[in-house]
């Protein structure tokens, strides 16, 4: 018998609408990489930030997959994007 030890779930997608999905959808672009150019114009102005790309000539703001938004809002604290309340 090969069948012993936990046997995944199945059909078990868990959808949880955290402000990191919610980010996520928003912005639509999603990354797998860092890029050095923008994915809506192909500006090489473009602002690298912990979580996204941001680009000075267009506007568009690209999330990068798989990076912490926790870094991202550090970043933001400190470049006083946000201010801390
Ligand atoms: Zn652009």
């Amino acid at each position: 018998m090969a069948e012993a030890g936990p046997r995944p779930a199945r059909g078990t997608k868990v959808v949880l609408l955290t402000p990191e999905r919610m980010l996520a959808r928003a912005s639509r672009r999603f990354l797998t990489e860092r890029t050095s150019a923008c994915v809506k114009c192909g500006s090489r102005f473009v602002e690298h930030e912990p979580a996204f790309i941001h680009c000075r000539y267009c506007g568009a703001i690209a999330r990068i997959a798989n990076r912490s938004l926790l870094e991202q809002e550090e970043f933001e604290l400190r470049s006083g994007l946000r201010v801390a309340s």
